[in-house]
């Protein structure tokens, strides 16, 4: 990450409560809901709850217990999805050329259809 961790970005607000999720999974280290423009029949973004920009901010700082936490967390959304058998795509954005648009570390998880090749 090139900027510190804002607290006043979205994922940050619904993290506090302050704006709603349709939400699918939450625990200790974790929170997984649907995103608000899926660009997939499933379209789930799972995000630890600590403050972490971006993955190379979270794998630098998190401690032990929270990056265990969240990658269980993506799992046990795939699994409780019912995704393992059919599939699905995970992807991280991180900064500007990924056009990574909230600056809170967030996983999307695609599914539901025939996904087609990565992107470049
Ligand atoms: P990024 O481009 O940062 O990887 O993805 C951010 C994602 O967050 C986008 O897919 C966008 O639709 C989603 N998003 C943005 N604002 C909200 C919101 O207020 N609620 C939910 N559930 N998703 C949001």
């Amino acid at each position: 990450a090139t900027q510190p961790y804002d607290d006043q970005n979205v994922f940050a607000k619904i993290l506090r409560g302050e704006i709603p999720c349709r939400k699918v999974h939450e625990d200790e280290w974790s929170l997984a809901f649907h995103d608000i423009n899926p660009q997939a029949p499933t379209h789930i973004l799972v995000i630890p709850k600590g403050a972490y920009v971006c993955w190379d901010d979270f794998s630098a700082k998190a401690s032990e217990a929270e990056i265990a936490g969240f990658v269980r967390a993506v799992g046990q959304v795939a699994r409780e999805a019912g995704l393992v058998a059919p599939g699905y795509r995970l992807l991280a954005n991180a900064g500007t050329d990924s056009h990574q648009e909230v600056p809170h570390l967030h996983v999307h998880l695609f599914a539901g259809r025939p996904l087609g090749p990565m992107l470049a």
